[in-house]
């Protein structure tokens, strides 16, 4: 099997080192391709590709560098089919949620490409005669590092702002998830980006991400993944005082009251956490529900976890695929394990699917735990799979408790019909997102980010240009 070259000024580069590293197909476990391993010396290559390449696209306006990103969209929509379908093949998230990940992927692309044209400093009142004025300017090349659960969409969020605001890109995707990037770098040449703005090496973490983290040349870094990696990343950076925003983990809160919209609170519930197989930073995995209407929440919720269809994810039936690997799904058994053994109690799933035809792959059916307690790990980490932890409150102070009991912050969901109170639980929960009556997290025109341990800085909405420039102050003294 050949490799998948690495993407390098504007055309398929082998990696240095002549190493590749298998792609498998969660859904079947079996190899679907080979990328190559970058390593330092690729990274190299890159930066010296970027350099150029961010020269001449940082001497276009914004207009010219909207009118490239309005066609890499469209090129994108082109191909939205190819793009799902590789995605689903990494990934096995089912084709559908591929086929709309793909659709964001242009979205954001257009959204960054009409903003940067109404992006602009401001002119500031001084006391010193003159005249005072910001400039916002590109920070050069960036370095982009996402993870495997939503590998194109995530990566957008992070290339569009990063390149109409006049940077070039380095990306590095997951080792588990390298192909949507590589064909993203493709796509990139036929919109007509210049060469060496939109970059792509694929290899570990340890070796290539860290590369990019520690090269001088890279003016950000901006970091998707694990908590744990980010601290890393955080501290490679500091002697550098490079510029870094990172998005890690979560716990997020399902905040249920008794007046909710039932239905709609179980059928979106039900999906906040089990979408995507619960490999979602800001998946629901922790629902409070308030005691009067815990037992009645409880077996409707169950009810429809145990319907879901769990299956082959190129199927336009699957609403839930497999999870990422055989790994990944142990560590999801593991801690459906310590929960029942700290005296959790297991309502529903947990256990592979017995259908025929899926026993390759990595499929876990959706959990849901009661009797879960604060201290338990269930209920403290992030377990990144099908598993809902439930527990019962008896008031909103409680619920606030509850919910902010966590080392992270990145989202939450209020579920009531009380706007008094959606008000104040929305401003007591300390996450970066908090949703009423909805369980999307995400919207491009909006902040993004979290709280306390899930993370540093915001991406998404016109702030995230914000980040992918410095600002200048100007002063021109009057005579
Ligand atoms: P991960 O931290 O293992 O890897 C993320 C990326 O970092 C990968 O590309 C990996 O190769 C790279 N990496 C690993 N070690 C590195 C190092 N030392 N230097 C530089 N790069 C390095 O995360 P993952 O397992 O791919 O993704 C799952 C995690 O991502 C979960 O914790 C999830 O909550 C988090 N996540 C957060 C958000 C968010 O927006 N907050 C979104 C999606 C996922």
């Amino acid at each position: 099997m050949k490799p998948e070259p690495l993407w390098i000024g504007g055309r398929e580069a082998a990696p240095r080192g002549g190493e590749s590293f298998p792609v498998r197909n969660p859904a079947t476990g079996r190899t679907a391709a080979r990328a190559a391993l970058a390593g330092g010396a690729d990274v190299e290559r890159a930066v010296e590709a970027a350099r150029k390449g961010f020269l001449a696209w940082s001497r276009l306006g914004p207009r010219d560098r909207a009118a490239r990103l309005f066609e890499f969209a469209r090129v994108v929509r082109q191909n939205l089919r190819e793009l799902a379908e590789i995605e689903t093949l990494n990934t096995g998230k089912p084709i559908r949620d591929s086929m709309d990940e793909a659709g964001v992927v242009a979205d954001c692309l257009e959204y960054y490409a009409g903003g940067v044209q109404k992006f602009f400093g401001e002119t500031i009142p001084v006391t010193d005669r003159g005249l005072d004025f910001t400039l916002r300017e590109p920070l050069g090349v960036c370095g982009l590092i996402v993870p495997w659960n939503f590998p194109m969409m995530i990566a957008s969020w992070k290339f569009a702002p990063a390149l109409a605001a006049g940077n070039a890109v380095i990306l590095k995707p997951a080792s588990l998830t390298p192909l949507s990037a590589l064909m993203l770098g493709r796509l990139s040449k036929d919109a007509g980006l210049p060469d060496g703005v939109f970059n792509v090496i694929t290899g570990p973490g340890e070796t290539a991400g860290r590369a990019l983290v520690e090269h001088p040349e890279i003016g950000k870094i901006s970091f998707t993944g694990e908590t744990a990696t980010g601290a890393g990343i955080m501290s490679l950076a500091a002697p550098r005082i490079k510029r870094i925003s990172l998005e890690l983990g979560g716990k997020s809160p399902n905040i249920v009251f008794a007046d909710a919209d039932f239905g709609l609170c179980v059928e979106r519930s039900v999906y906040a956490v089990f979408g995507n197989a619960g490999q979602d930073c800001c998946a629901r995995s922790r629902a409070f529900v308030e005691k009067r209407l815990f037992g009645r929440f409880v077996e409707a919720v169950v009810e429809r976890a145990r319907k879901l269809r769990v299956g082959e994810p190129r199927s336009s039936r699957t609403e839930i695929g497999p999870l990422i690997s055989p790994a990944q799904r142990r560590r999801v058994e593991d801690y459906i394990r310590s929960g029942i053994g700290h005296g959790a109690r297991l309502l529903c799933g947990g256990t592979p699917p017995k259908e025929r035809g899926l026993s390759r792959g990595a499929y876990l059916r959706p959990a849901v735990l009661d009797r879960v307690r604060p201290e338990m790990k269930v209920f403290r980490e992030e377990i990144f799979g099908p598993v809902l932890c439930v527990m019962p409150f008896k008031d909103e102070e409680e619920a606030v408790a509850l919910a902010n009991a966590s080392d992270y912050g990145l989202s939450a969901s209020v579920w009531t019909r009380d706007i008094g109170r959606a008000l104040r639980v929305a401003r007591a929960v300390k996450s970066g997102v908090v949703s009423v009556n909805s369980s999307h997290s995400v919207h491009l025109e909006a902040p993004f980010g979290g709280y306390k341990k899930s993370g540093v800085g915001r991406e998404l909405g016109l702030k995230a240009l914000e980040g992918y420039t410095e600002v200048k102050n100007v002063f021109v003294a009057e005579k």
